[in-house]
Protein backbone atom coordinates (compact mmCIF):
# COMPACT_ATOMS: atom_id res chain seq x y z
CA UNK A 1 0.00 0.00 0.00
CA UNK A 2 1.32 3.45 -0.93
CA UNK A 3 0.51 6.45 1.46
CA UNK A 4 0.40 9.66 -0.18
CA UNK A 5 -0.42 13.04 1.70
CA UNK A 6 -2.94 15.15 0.33
CA UNK A 7 -1.21 18.43 1.65
CA UNK A 8 1.97 17.92 -0.47
CA UNK A 9 2.15 20.94 -2.79
CA UNK A 10 -0.36 21.86 -3.98
CA UNK A 11 -2.26 20.51 -1.03
CA UNK A 12 -5.61 20.24 -3.34
CA UNK A 13 -8.40 17.96 -5.01
CA UNK A 14 -5.96 17.27 -8.09
CA UNK A 15 -3.07 15.22 -5.44
CA UNK A 16 -6.69 13.00 -4.55
CA UNK A 17 -7.83 12.44 -8.60
CA UNK A 18 -4.64 11.61 -10.31
CA UNK A 19 -3.26 9.33 -6.75
CA UNK A 20 -7.22 7.49 -7.36
CA UNK A 21 -6.34 7.58 -11.36
CA UNK A 22 -3.00 5.69 -10.96
CA UNK A 23 -4.10 3.47 -8.64
CA UNK A 24 -6.38 2.27 -10.64
CA UNK A 25 -4.31 1.97 -14.04
CA UNK A 26 -1.27 0.73 -12.07
CA UNK A 27 -3.63 -1.55 -9.88
CA UNK A 28 -2.01 -1.00 -6.50
CA UNK A 29 -3.68 -0.27 -3.18
CA UNK A 30 -3.45 3.43 -1.76
CA UNK A 31 -3.99 5.50 1.59
CA UNK A 32 -4.59 9.07 0.83
CA UNK A 33 -3.79 10.99 3.86
CA UNK A 34 -4.80 14.88 4.80
CA UNK A 35 -6.92 15.30 2.15
CA UNK A 36 -7.35 18.74 0.92
CA UNK A 37 -5.14 20.40 3.79
CA UNK A 38 -4.24 23.09 1.58
CA UNK A 39 -7.52 24.06 1.66
CA UNK A 40 -10.01 26.13 3.83
CA UNK A 41 -12.30 23.17 4.16
CA UNK A 42 -10.07 20.85 3.54
CA UNK A 43 -11.56 16.81 3.29
CA UNK A 44 -13.48 15.48 0.61
CA UNK A 45 -16.11 18.02 -1.39
CA UNK A 46 -19.14 16.81 -3.46
CA UNK A 47 -16.63 16.91 -6.51
CA UNK A 48 -14.13 14.82 -4.60
CA UNK A 49 -16.23 12.55 -3.06
CA UNK A 50 -18.08 11.52 -6.75
CA UNK A 51 -14.44 11.27 -8.19
CA UNK A 52 -14.25 8.48 -5.38
CA UNK A 53 -17.22 7.07 -5.88
CA UNK A 54 -16.89 6.58 -10.42
CA UNK A 55 -13.52 5.62 -9.50
CA UNK A 56 -14.76 3.28 -7.55
CA UNK A 57 -17.65 2.05 -9.65
CA UNK A 58 -15.57 1.76 -13.00
CA UNK A 59 -12.88 -1.46 -10.83
CA UNK A 60 -15.44 -2.53 -8.05
CA UNK A 61 -12.81 -1.05 -5.93
CA UNK A 62 -12.45 -1.26 -2.09
CA UNK A 63 -13.33 1.36 -0.47
CA UNK A 64 -13.25 3.18 3.32
CA UNK A 65 -13.64 7.17 3.56
CA UNK A 66 -16.20 7.57 1.37
CA UNK A 67 -18.52 10.41 2.86
CA UNK A 68 -18.48 13.68 2.99
CA UNK A 69 -15.96 15.75 4.63
CA UNK A 70 -13.64 12.90 4.70
CA UNK A 71 -9.66 13.32 5.29
CA UNK A 72 -8.16 10.13 4.79
CA UNK A 73 -9.57 7.56 1.99
CA UNK A 74 -8.13 4.27 1.18
CA UNK A 75 -9.08 2.51 -1.92
CA UNK A 76 -7.85 -0.82 -3.41
CA UNK A 77 -9.13 -1.36 -6.77
CA UNK A 78 -9.73 -4.31 -9.56
CA UNK A 79 -9.82 -4.46 -12.69
CA UNK A 80 -11.63 -2.01 -14.88
CA UNK A 81 -14.92 -2.77 -16.25
CA UNK A 82 -15.91 -1.04 -19.72
CA UNK A 83 -19.47 -0.01 -20.01
CA UNK A 84 -22.24 3.24 -19.44
CA UNK A 85 -21.60 4.42 -16.14
CA UNK A 86 -24.16 7.72 -14.78
CA UNK A 87 -22.74 9.91 -12.03
CA UNK A 88 -24.10 12.90 -10.55
CA UNK A 89 -21.88 15.03 -8.26
CA UNK A 90 -25.15 16.36 -6.52
CA UNK A 91 -23.70 20.27 -6.43
CA UNK A 92 -22.19 22.81 -9.03
CA UNK A 93 -19.09 20.31 -8.81
CA UNK A 94 -16.84 20.07 -12.29
CA UNK A 95 -18.02 17.27 -14.50
CA UNK A 96 -14.81 17.75 -16.13
CA UNK A 97 -13.09 16.76 -13.15
CA UNK A 98 -14.50 13.80 -12.17
CA UNK A 99 -14.04 13.11 -16.03
CA UNK A 100 -10.22 13.69 -15.89
CA UNK A 101 -10.26 11.09 -12.97
CA UNK A 102 -11.68 8.21 -14.48
CA UNK A 103 -11.06 8.89 -18.34
CA UNK A 104 -7.60 6.75 -18.81
CA UNK A 105 -8.65 3.54 -17.15
CA UNK A 106 -11.69 3.59 -19.50
CA UNK A 107 -9.47 4.81 -22.64
CA UNK A 108 -7.04 2.09 -21.88
CA UNK A 109 -10.07 -0.69 -22.21
CA UNK A 110 -10.67 -2.90 -25.06
CA UNK A 111 -14.45 -1.59 -25.10
CA UNK A 112 -16.33 1.20 -25.32
CA UNK A 113 -17.55 3.24 -22.08
CA UNK A 114 -19.90 5.97 -22.06
CA UNK A 115 -20.19 8.12 -19.13
CA UNK A 116 -22.47 11.02 -18.21
CA UNK A 117 -21.89 12.92 -15.66
CA UNK A 118 -24.42 15.54 -14.42
CA UNK A 119 -22.91 19.02 -12.20
CA UNK A 120 -21.42 22.17 -12.83
CA UNK A 121 -19.98 22.62 -16.72
CA UNK A 122 -18.59 25.98 -16.24
CA UNK A 123 -17.11 26.02 -13.05
CA UNK A 124 -13.83 29.06 -11.53
CA UNK A 125 -10.84 27.18 -11.34
CA UNK A 126 -11.90 24.00 -13.60
CA UNK A 127 -11.44 23.29 -16.77
CA UNK A 128 -15.07 24.58 -18.88
CA UNK A 129 -16.69 22.61 -21.49
CA UNK A 130 -15.16 24.07 -24.16
CA UNK A 131 -11.84 23.43 -22.81
CA UNK A 132 -12.31 19.99 -22.53
CA UNK A 133 -13.78 19.39 -25.90
CA UNK A 134 -11.75 21.98 -27.86
CA UNK A 135 -8.79 22.38 -26.31
CA UNK A 136 -7.94 19.27 -24.21
CA UNK A 137 -9.38 16.46 -26.11
CA UNK A 138 -8.10 17.31 -29.41
CA UNK A 139 -4.27 16.68 -27.74
CA UNK A 140 -5.56 13.49 -26.47
CA UNK A 141 -6.50 12.79 -29.80
CA UNK A 142 -3.18 13.45 -31.44
CA UNK A 143 -1.52 10.61 -28.66
CA UNK A 144 -4.17 8.38 -29.98
CA UNK A 145 -6.63 8.65 -27.37
CA UNK A 146 -10.46 7.88 -28.81
CA UNK A 147 -12.70 10.31 -27.29
CA UNK A 148 -15.88 12.48 -27.95
CA UNK A 149 -18.32 14.88 -25.84
CA UNK A 150 -20.93 16.53 -26.25
CA UNK A 151 -22.36 18.59 -23.91
CA UNK A 152 -26.24 17.99 -22.72
CA UNK A 153 -27.09 20.84 -20.03
CA UNK A 154 -25.70 23.71 -19.04
CA UNK A 155 -24.51 23.74 -15.35
CA UNK A 156 -22.98 27.68 -13.76
CA UNK A 157 -21.69 27.60 -10.54
CA UNK A 158 -23.17 27.66 -7.95
CA UNK A 159 -27.01 25.94 -8.91
CA UNK A 160 -25.44 23.62 -11.51
CA UNK A 161 -27.82 21.68 -12.84
CA UNK A 162 -25.93 20.85 -16.07
CA UNK A 163 -24.54 17.69 -17.82
CA UNK A 164 -21.96 16.30 -19.94
CA UNK A 165 -21.80 13.10 -22.06
CA UNK A 166 -18.17 11.41 -23.34
CA UNK A 167 -17.39 8.29 -25.37
CA UNK A 168 -14.11 6.66 -24.67
CA UNK A 169 -13.39 3.92 -27.25
CA UNK A 170 -10.39 1.95 -27.32
CA UNK A 171 -7.28 3.15 -28.48
CA UNK A 172 -5.41 1.50 -31.58
CA UNK A 173 -1.64 2.59 -30.43
CA UNK A 174 -0.54 5.48 -28.91
CA UNK A 175 1.95 8.07 -30.17
CA UNK A 176 4.01 10.27 -28.21
CA UNK A 177 2.89 13.85 -28.41
CA UNK A 178 5.23 15.91 -29.82
CA UNK A 179 4.65 19.33 -29.17
CA UNK A 180 7.20 21.95 -28.80
CA UNK A 181 6.24 24.84 -31.00
CA UNK A 182 2.28 26.41 -30.78
CA UNK A 183 2.67 27.29 -34.69
CA UNK A 184 1.21 30.58 -36.50
CA UNK A 185 -2.07 31.80 -35.40
CA UNK A 186 -4.77 30.66 -37.72
CA UNK A 187 -7.81 32.05 -36.38
CA UNK A 188 -9.72 33.35 -33.12
CA UNK A 189 -13.33 33.24 -31.52
CA UNK A 190 -14.82 34.90 -29.16
CA UNK A 191 -18.27 33.48 -27.44
CA UNK A 192 -20.24 35.22 -24.32
CA UNK A 193 -22.45 32.95 -22.97
CA UNK A 194 -24.77 33.30 -20.40
CA UNK A 195 -28.08 31.99 -19.04
CA UNK A 196 -30.72 34.64 -16.65
CA UNK A 197 -28.83 37.74 -16.85
CA UNK A 198 -29.34 40.74 -18.89
CA UNK A 199 -28.03 40.15 -22.68
CA UNK A 200 -26.57 43.67 -22.16
CA UNK A 201 -23.33 41.86 -20.36
CA UNK A 202 -22.81 39.97 -23.10
CA UNK A 203 -22.89 42.95 -25.27
CA UNK A 204 -20.91 44.68 -22.99
CA UNK A 205 -17.93 41.72 -23.06
CA UNK A 206 -17.80 41.69 -26.78
CA UNK A 207 -17.39 45.38 -27.21
CA UNK A 208 -14.61 45.47 -25.20
CA UNK A 209 -12.87 42.68 -26.80
CA UNK A 210 -13.44 44.67 -29.92
CA UNK A 211 -10.89 47.62 -28.07
CA UNK A 212 -7.97 44.78 -27.87
CA UNK A 213 -8.07 44.21 -31.75
CA UNK A 214 -10.94 41.59 -32.42
CA UNK A 215 -13.33 41.67 -35.77
CA UNK A 216 -17.18 41.88 -34.95
CA UNK A 217 -17.39 38.85 -36.94
CA UNK A 218 -14.76 36.89 -34.32
CA UNK A 219 -17.20 37.75 -31.52
CA UNK A 220 -20.83 35.35 -30.83
CA UNK A 221 -23.10 36.05 -28.30
CA UNK A 222 -25.79 33.18 -27.01
CA UNK A 223 -28.38 32.83 -24.65
CA UNK A 224 -28.60 29.12 -22.89
CA UNK A 225 -30.96 27.59 -20.93
CA UNK A 226 -29.79 26.63 -17.33
CA UNK A 227 -31.25 25.91 -14.00
CA UNK A 228 -29.19 28.93 -12.66
CA UNK A 229 -27.96 32.58 -13.53
CA UNK A 230 -24.33 32.36 -15.32
CA UNK A 231 -21.67 34.37 -18.23
CA UNK A 232 -18.57 32.55 -19.98
CA UNK A 233 -16.47 34.47 -22.11
CA UNK A 234 -14.79 31.83 -23.81
CA UNK A 235 -11.68 32.96 -26.33
CA UNK A 236 -10.72 29.81 -28.68
CA UNK A 237 -7.06 30.59 -30.62
CA UNK A 238 -6.73 28.27 -33.20
CA UNK A 239 -2.73 27.67 -33.80
CA UNK A 240 -1.14 25.67 -36.45
CA UNK A 241 -0.42 22.95 -33.96
CA UNK A 242 -2.54 23.63 -30.82
CA UNK A 243 -6.37 24.85 -30.27
CA UNK A 244 -6.04 26.81 -26.78
CA UNK A 245 -9.11 28.35 -24.68
CA UNK A 246 -8.97 30.96 -22.46
CA UNK A 247 -11.86 31.41 -20.07
CA UNK A 248 -13.61 33.91 -18.17
CA UNK A 249 -16.36 33.05 -16.13
CA UNK A 250 -18.30 36.19 -14.90
CA UNK A 251 -19.65 37.06 -11.06
CA UNK A 252 -21.31 38.99 -9.45
CA UNK A 253 -19.61 42.52 -8.80
CA UNK A 254 -17.30 41.97 -11.59
CA UNK A 255 -17.94 44.62 -14.54
CA UNK A 256 -18.42 42.87 -17.97
CA UNK A 257 -15.36 45.18 -18.95
CA UNK A 258 -12.67 43.12 -16.79
CA UNK A 259 -14.22 39.65 -17.61
CA UNK A 260 -13.32 40.86 -21.20
CA UNK A 261 -10.04 42.51 -20.12
CA UNK A 262 -9.11 39.23 -18.16
CA UNK A 263 -9.66 37.14 -20.67
CA UNK A 264 -8.03 38.79 -23.22
CA UNK A 265 -4.71 39.19 -20.74
CA UNK A 266 -4.92 35.70 -20.47
CA UNK A 267 -4.29 35.41 -24.17
CA UNK A 268 -2.05 37.67 -24.54
CA UNK A 269 0.10 36.52 -21.96
CA UNK A 270 0.37 33.29 -23.80
CA UNK A 271 0.83 34.38 -27.11
CA UNK A 272 3.85 36.74 -26.11
CA UNK A 273 5.62 33.56 -24.50
CA UNK A 274 7.16 30.85 -26.40
CA UNK A 275 5.66 28.51 -24.35
CA UNK A 276 3.43 25.45 -26.40
CA UNK A 277 0.42 24.61 -24.02
CA UNK A 278 -1.23 26.92 -21.67
CA UNK A 279 -0.26 26.72 -17.95
CA UNK A 280 -3.67 24.15 -17.51
CA UNK A 281 -3.13 22.06 -20.00
CA UNK A 282 0.47 21.29 -18.72
CA UNK A 283 -1.42 19.77 -15.22
CA UNK A 284 -3.76 17.83 -17.29
CA UNK A 285 -1.54 16.63 -20.15
CA UNK A 286 1.05 14.58 -17.51
CA UNK A 287 -1.26 12.00 -16.68
CA UNK A 288 -2.10 10.81 -20.50
CA UNK A 289 1.40 11.73 -21.49
CA UNK A 290 2.92 9.09 -18.93
CA UNK A 291 1.26 6.47 -21.12
CA UNK A 292 1.78 7.83 -24.76
CA UNK A 293 5.02 9.72 -23.90
CA UNK A 294 5.37 13.66 -24.97
CA UNK A 295 6.86 16.96 -24.58
CA UNK A 296 5.61 20.37 -24.51
CA UNK A 297 6.86 23.82 -23.70
CA UNK A 298 5.32 25.66 -20.92
CA UNK A 299 5.43 29.20 -19.30
CA UNK A 300 6.60 29.23 -15.82
CA UNK A 301 5.21 25.62 -14.23
CA UNK A 302 1.97 26.41 -12.04
CA UNK A 303 2.29 24.56 -8.48
CA UNK A 304 -0.70 22.16 -9.93
CA UNK A 305 1.98 21.13 -12.48
CA UNK A 306 5.45 20.96 -9.83
CA UNK A 307 2.80 19.34 -7.27
CA UNK A 308 1.14 16.53 -10.24
CA UNK A 309 4.85 15.71 -11.19
CA UNK A 310 5.93 14.41 -7.80
CA UNK A 311 2.88 12.92 -6.95
CA UNK A 312 2.78 10.84 -10.26
CA UNK A 313 6.95 9.97 -9.14
CA UNK A 314 5.61 8.74 -5.78
CA UNK A 315 3.80 6.64 -7.28
CA UNK A 316 5.26 5.22 -10.02
CA UNK A 317 9.62 5.48 -11.34
CA UNK A 318 8.95 7.06 -13.95
CA UNK A 319 11.24 9.50 -15.89
CA UNK A 320 9.64 13.13 -16.17
CA UNK A 321 11.94 16.25 -16.67
CA UNK A 322 10.91 19.90 -16.53
CA UNK A 323 14.06 22.03 -17.72
CA UNK A 324 14.30 25.48 -18.00
CA UNK A 325 14.74 27.09 -21.65
CA UNK A 326 14.95 30.79 -21.28
CA UNK A 327 13.26 33.28 -18.81
CA UNK A 328 9.94 32.29 -19.33
CA UNK A 329 9.86 28.92 -20.75
CA UNK A 330 10.56 25.40 -19.54
CA UNK A 331 10.05 22.26 -21.37
CA UNK A 332 9.00 19.13 -19.93
CA UNK A 333 9.48 15.79 -21.02
CA UNK A 334 7.95 12.49 -19.87
CA UNK A 335 9.78 9.91 -21.25
CA UNK A 336 7.74 6.44 -20.79
CA UNK A 337 9.32 3.64 -19.94
CA UNK A 338 8.28 0.16 -21.96
CA UNK A 339 8.57 -1.92 -19.17
CA UNK A 340 6.26 0.02 -17.04
CA UNK A 341 4.67 0.96 -20.35
CA UNK A 342 3.29 -2.83 -20.79
CA UNK A 343 2.57 -3.07 -17.55
CA UNK A 344 0.25 -0.07 -17.62
CA UNK A 345 -1.42 -1.20 -20.49
CA UNK A 346 -2.65 -4.85 -19.48
CA UNK A 347 -3.85 -2.68 -16.51
P1 LIG B 1 -9.83 22.23 -4.64
O1 LIG B 1 -11.24 22.55 -4.26
O2 LIG B 1 -9.14 21.39 -3.70
O3 LIG B 1 -9.07 23.40 -5.21
P2 LIG B 1 -10.35 21.08 -7.14
O4 LIG B 1 -10.46 19.62 -7.16
O5 LIG B 1 -11.57 21.85 -7.49
O6 LIG B 1 -9.84 21.24 -5.73
P3 LIG B 1 -7.67 21.65 -8.08
O7 LIG B 1 -7.07 20.53 -7.37
O8 LIG B 1 -7.20 23.02 -7.74
O9 LIG B 1 -9.22 21.70 -8.01
O10 LIG B 1 -7.50 21.40 -9.66
C1 LIG B 1 -8.04 22.27 -10.58
C2 LIG B 1 -7.80 21.78 -12.01
O11 LIG B 1 -8.53 22.64 -12.87
C3 LIG B 1 -6.37 21.80 -12.48
O12 LIG B 1 -6.11 20.66 -13.26
C4 LIG B 1 -6.28 23.07 -13.36
O13 LIG B 1 -5.39 22.96 -14.45
C5 LIG B 1 -7.70 23.15 -13.89
N1 LIG B 1 -8.09 24.55 -14.19
C6 LIG B 1 -8.18 25.59 -13.33
N2 LIG B 1 -8.57 26.72 -13.95
C7 LIG B 1 -8.72 26.40 -15.26
C8 LIG B 1 -9.09 27.13 -16.43
N3 LIG B 1 -9.37 28.43 -16.39
N4 LIG B 1 -9.13 26.47 -17.61
C9 LIG B 1 -8.83 25.15 -17.67
N5 LIG B 1 -8.49 24.40 -16.61
C10 LIG B 1 -8.43 25.01 -15.42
Amino acid sequence: MKTINGAFGEGGGQVFRTTLTLAICLGINVRIINIRAGRKKSGLLRQHLTCLRAAQAICSADVTGDELGSQEVIFKPRKVVSGDYEFAIGSAGSTSLVLQTIMLPLLLQEKISTVVIAGGTHNHKAPSFEFLKSSFMPILKKMGYQIKAELLKYGFHPAGGGAIKVTLMPYHGLAALKLLESGVQISKKAVAIASQIPQQVLVRELRQLQQYDWLVEETHQQMVESVGPGNLLSLTLVMDNITLVFDELGARGVRAERVASLAEQQMQRFLTSQASVCEYLADQLLLPMLFAGGSIKVGLPSLHTTTNIKIIQQLLDVNIELNQLSKGCWQLDVLPLDEYRSSLLKA
